[in-house]
């Protein structure tokens, strides 16, 4: 069973959002931020709806937190992602100096480990792995029925 108010109980809402995405034909990413124990966010991939590169999950739900907070920093926050942020994500967690990031599956192609390791905050706390095979399952399904 998972425990209420743990990371992978957070990385559970973070992949419900990944499937609405899925159920969209976007690629299926889902996030959620949290603080004090709350989800504040949720979003997933839009990427093809809104015709907008930028439109990825955990770029919605920064700007989505930062409006309900009214600030721009996140360093209270957590955001959980059900895949290794991008370059781009990662860059924009950084100015929010997120507290802390967890994200799902490993992304080694167009993860911001492999372009951009330095691009968090330096005071973020980092954890990768969580329900890391639904996460990548689902991706795996994504492009599987593509092709
Ligand atoms: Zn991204």
């Amino acid at each position: 069973m998972i425990e209420p108010f743990s990371d992978e109980y957070f990385m559970k809402k973070a992949f419900s959002e990944a499937l609405q995405a899925f159920e969209k034909g976007e690629v299926p990413v889902g996030a959620v931020v949290v603080a004090n124990g709350k989800i504040i966010a949720r979003a997933h991939n839009l990427t093809e709806t809104l015709n907008d590169v930028t439109a990825h999950a955990e770029m919605q739900a920064i700007t989505a937190a930062a409006n309900l907070l009214g600030g721009k920093y996140l360093g209270d926050c957590t955001l959980y992602v059900t895949l290794e942020p991008c370059a781009m994500c990662a860059g924009a967690l950084g100015w929010a100096q997120t507290g802390k990031i967890v994200y799902g599956a490993s992304d080694p192609k167009r993860g911001f480990r492999k372009f951009a390791p330095k691009a968090l905050h330096p005071k973020t706390e980092l954890i990768g792995g969580v329900l890391e095979t639904e996460c990548s399952e689902l991706m795996q399904e994504f492009f599987r029925e593509r092709r």
